[in-house]
């Protein structure tokens, strides 16, 4: 038995119950023994996608902590060993940032500046700040989690291991480098990953002046049957006003129509379909296809630009003459701008696509901080592009160059952590090829279950199939150095891949001097005593193998993105070390996360397992969709517009907000505005009926009993027909559990509790008060429900399952039990169905009796019922509870319902009923009495007497009724009336002044 006393009044407070089983499962150590109970099973293997601990936790966190733990517990409780470990995310661009901002720098110059070294440590010393409140909200989440063991992406040995996989991947040749186009942060100073752009927070939406703009063609070039003039221009249309100075070539689609019109005096060329572009009257000159225009020459905008690349050596003559000219590509569509399109070789994907292909020269006209670099003339050096927009459009306004501009919105991509604007810039970097092995993604996809299954097909594989290579590499600081090592000789220019500390000891010329502290021949040699990060790691030379040059490292680093999808190998340092335990915790049997982890860390698992074990990671992913705030915006801190997750927990307990979660829609993958109303409606609806369930089991039992269903005597049809319940249920949740749906088990749940409390406990209150054998086997049975209720309620509702089995049971923990096999016992469908009806009949006998107006406290004589469809006769005990519910003396089955006037028929699709309202005055009589007992049970409780506390009752009333009533029909042992007489004189502990069936009487009543 456990100590803590069961509260018998009042609203218990939730938030104290769950603070002592905290403090139990801490003290007992509940879930190490849980972990104990299973270690030689089976395991389930879990993998934990590492969080960012650069912020706060909040709703979505707590979101995913819950689905983690729902799907561990109840994997434990089905003898699976489910080992749960922590894991951080440290590098990357989260830090970086809130380093510089700490240092009161900004921009890798001051970084730089102040020292590499310097720089990394302090990321290195702040990157778990946080980690102490995670902790304290993943404890009090009720989360078990392996929290102080947990893994590190800055750990030597995880970066080492991501080492080893990186050179798997680059001894597979799919790793390459590149100049490709990428979003580029000019602030951060790097690249940002396509799929880092995909997840939240990235594109907001802006208006923007977009500009037509009047491309001036050389006179006298031949269009079909007509010549340009020196005032014919190519009309194109563009929203990054910034690209037009380094602009390089115009592009038309072959097949798409052309139109030549005259205007005010000069001729534009545009596609036929978007001749709405011009304002005001035209004439129409001529008609062609977009192939007679290939080949065009055309003035540039900016002339500097032109100059610039004849004296840069790196073009050739013979890139220059195909400058500014007209060039065909599939990429031109009608269904925006002119169908003319402006190409600036460097800033945009097609463009520079388009560029190499036609060999235009592919130069920089913008720095690594996104501004004009020195060549450019005085306004423009200098000046940051998206400030140079208009700047350029005034301009080209000046020199009659603008046809016009108009607004236009349309999302723009920002950085995610800085949120500067990005702009597509061709860079140098590091690509894994994702093209060559799309066939093996999608088809290794196929082994992957999804919930919600739509994910399979619908987003993921759409994501492989649009997915461009994997920019791996970033020209940051604090991050695992990318290890390729590159020969300095420039005849050579030999690269080289080291997957090892060890590898990396043996070829290095240097070792020791960059790491003179290692000991490396020591037998206690640790590996975490070497620094792999930079600036250390850029110090050590390698000896080239081909031509013995030196070889040094480059400069980037990797993307945080590789070390999360290296998390199932690197966690375990493999292969240096745990191969045994790698190979029997790959892939892992879960992992569940929120909806952008689709196109982020699934995908970049998926990636790497595919390339480095031929196995998709994860057999079954759960993902969830995102909290919003209660009006459908995003949750913010600095708007406020959501309640802290902390006064919600201490309101209405974790068991609420962790119910809410798992059954509302968000676990289909739905946007879900979070409503505080709803957890406390689970609160109320869940927790407190459960609670109060519970109470009243308690009042009459008061040994703890470990009942199983063999124990049960199932004699009432109550008894009979609540297990028969329990079963179904119980089926149906561990069904649902096991397709991930936690939104169908959790309502089953809530829809036994419903049912255990409003049907069978309210029903069996009376019997289970009597002091007999029948009341002992139907509390027996009550037991039994509440415990298996708890055990079905363990995974998502931890703290009160534990709170109630412990204290029904006597048993440690509910977390330490097995969860229920019910699937030998039949369930009594017949029982289940024919309660069903029951329920029917009841429903429709009161809305009859409200229609005729006769309150349910006034007894009838009877019902007859009928129902369709249904053979046989119904037990006559369930047709007592009918006569029960409805407050009538007898109620019987019909094949014809009585016809009359006394006779108030309803029916549904199942059941007919008749009721008979004929008042006697006998009828009359008892409701008198019943009305009676009701005045003197109201004053009682406004009294604040006990039950059991019995009284003299004294009444006067000058009608013969009510007295009749009082003295005759009056329940005595119900109301705890001692006796009853009349008088006046009695000073009364307690009075009213009633009005019963529009009859005055006074009573008081004598405690005694
Ligand atoms: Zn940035
Ligand atoms: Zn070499």
């Amino acid at each position: 038995m456990v100590d803590q006393k069961p509260q018998q009044s009042g609203i218990p407070n939730f938030n104290k119950l769950e603070q002592n089983i905290l403090k139990f499962w801490d003290e007992n150590k509940i879930f190490e023994k849980s972990l104990d109970k299973t270690r030689d099973k089976e395991p389930y293997i879990f993998y934990d996608g590492p969080p960012f601990a650069t912020g706060l936790p909040h709703y979505g966190h707590i979101l995913g902590s819950t689905v983690k733990d729902v799907f561990g517990r109840y994997q434990t409780m089905k003898g699976r060993y489910v080992r749960r470990r922590w894991g951080w995310d440290c590098h990357g661009l989260p830090i970086e940032n809130i380093v510089e901002q700490h240092l009161k720098i900004s921009g890798k110059k001051q970084i730089e500046e102040i020292g590499i070294d310097r720089f990394n440590k302090v990321c290195r010393d702040n990157v778990l700040n946080f980690a102490n409140e995670w902790g304290k909200t993943v404890r009090r989440m009720g989360r078990w989690v392996e929290f102080e063991n947990s893994y590190k992406t800055m750990d030597t040995s995880y970066m080492e291991s991501v080492w080893w996989g990186i050179k798997q991947i680059w001894e597979k040749g799919l790793i390459y480098e590149d100049r490709k186009v990428l979003l580029y942060c000019s602030r951060c100073e790097t690249p940002i990953s396509n799929f880092e752009v995909a997840m939240d927070n990235s594109y907001r939406d802006i208006t923007e002046e977009s500009v037509y703009v009047k491309f001036k063609l050389l006179p006298r070039q031949r269009i079909v049957n007509d010549l340009t003039n020196d005032k014919t221009y190519a009309l194109a249309w563009t929203t990054t006003p910034w690209t037009l100075p380094g602009n390089t070539s115009l592009n038309v689609g072959a097949d798409i129509n052309y139109i030549l019109v005259e205007q005010n005096g000069e001729r534009y060329i545009l596609a036929k379909d978007r001749l709405n572009v011009l304002e005001g009257e035209y004439e129409t000159i001529a008609e062609f296809p977009g192939r007679s225009l290939a080949g065009l020459q055309y003035e540039p905008l900016y002339p500097f630009f032109a100059e610039y690349l004849k004296t840069n050596p790196e073009v050739s003559p013979e890139q220059l003459s195909h400058l500014h000219r007209v060039y065909l590509a599939d990429f031109v569509t009608t269904t925006d701008g002119t169908g003319i399109v402006h190409n600036a070789a460097m800033y945009g994907e097609e463009d520079y696509q388009l560029a190499r292909e036609k060999d235009l020269p592919r130069v920089d006209m913008l720095d690594h901080k996104g501004q004009y670099l020195d060549y450019a003339p005085e306004n423009l050096k200098g000046v940051f592009f998206k400030d140079a927009d208009k700047i350029v459009l005034k301009e080209l306004r000046d020199k009659g160059l603008v046809y016009r501009t108009e607004n236009y919105l349309h999302s723009y991509p920002h950085c995610y952590r800085c949120g500067t604007p990005l702009f597509y810039n061709a860079l140098p970097a590091w690509f894994v090829n994702i093209q060559k092995i799309k066939p093996k993604l999608l088809g290794l996809n196929e082994n992957i279950n999804w919930y919600p299954e739509y994910l399979k097909r619908g987003r993921f594989a759409k994501s492989m199939e649009q997915a461009p290579d994997w920019n791996i590499s970033r020209n940051r600081y604090w991050a695992t150095a990318l290890p390729f090592w590159k020969c300095a000789e420039a005849s050579c220019r030999h690269t080289t891949c080291v997957g090892s500390v060890s590898e990396l000891m043996e070829r290095s010329v240097n070792f020791q001097e960059v790491y003179p502290a290692a000991d490396v021949r020591s037998n206690s040699f640790n590996i975490e005593s070497i620094d792999l990060h930079k600036p250390y790691i850029d110090q050590v030379k390698l000896k080239c193998e081909k031509c013995g040059g030196e070889m040094t490292r480059v400069n980037e680093v990797v993307d945080c993105w590789v070390e999360s999808a290296s998390m199932p190998f690197a966690e375990l340092h493999y292969p240096f070390e745990n191969r045994e335990l790698f190979q029997q915790r790959f892939p892992a049997d879960f992992v569940a996360e929120y909806i952008a982890q689709t196109r982020a860390w699934f995908y970049v698992m998926h990636v790497v397992s595919t390339i480095l074990f031929d196995k998709q990671p994860f057999n079954n992913v759960v993902t969830t969709g995102t909290i919003l705030a209660e009006d459908g915006s995003k949750m913010s801190k600095s708007k406020g517009n959501f309640p802290d997750p902390w006064l919600v927990m201490e309101k209405y307990g974790v068991d609420a907000l962790r119910f809410y979660l798992m059954s509302s829609p968000v676990m289909n993958a739905d946007d879900v505005d979070f409503s505080e109303k709803s957890v406390q409606e689970v609160n109320r609806k869940v927790s407190l009926i459960l609670y109060n369930v519970w109470s009243f089991y308690r009042m009459y039992q008061k040994a703890a009993s470990d009942a199983k269903y063999e124990d049960l005597k199932l004699d009432h049809v109550l008894d009979k027909w609540i297990v028969s319940l329990l079963i179904k249920t119980q089926r149906e949740v561990t069904k649902q559990m096991d397709n991930y749906n936690t939104v169908r088990a959790s309502r089953a749940i809530a829809e036994f509790i419903t049912e255990l409390s409003t049907w069978y406990v309210r029903r069996s209150r009376e019997r289970m008060k009597r002091d007999d054998e029948a009341a002992k086997q139907s509390l027996l049975v009550l037991g039994f429900a509440i415990s298996e209720t708890a055990k079905m309620l363990a995974p998502f509702m931890p703290f009160l399952a534990d709170y109630i089995y412990k204290d029904v049971t006597g048993n440690e923990s509910v977390h330490l039990s097995d969860w229920t096999d019910l699937s030998a016992p039949a369930v009594d469908t017949a029982i289940l169905e024919d309660m069903a009806l029951v329920k029917e009949v009841v429903e429709l006998g009161l809305s009859l009796r409200k229609e005729k107006n006769l309150k349910v406290r006034q007894p009838l004589a009877g019902l007859q019922v009928k129902f369709i469809g249904k053979k046989g006769e119904l037990d006559p005990e369930i047709l007592k509870i009918v006569a029960e519910e409805l407050n009538v003396y007898q109620v019987s089955q019909a094949d014809e319902l009585p016809k009359g006037e006394n006779w108030a028929v309803k029916d549904s699709l199942r059941v007919k009923i008749a009721l008979d309202t004929l008042l006697t005055d006998e009828l009359k009589a008892e409701g008198l009495a019943r009305d009676l007992e009701r005045l003197v049970q109201d004053l009682r409780k406004k009294s604040g007497l006990t039950v059991g506390e019995l009284v003299d009752l004294y009444y006067n009333t000058a009608d013969e009724k009510v007295e009749d009533a009082l003295l005759g029909r009056f329940d005595r042992k119900k109301t705890f009336v001692n006796q009853i007489s009349k008088s006046l004189e009695v000073e009364a502990d307690f009075e009213t002044q009633g009005v019963v069936d529009g009859k005055a009487v006074w009573v008081g009543l004598v405690k005694i």
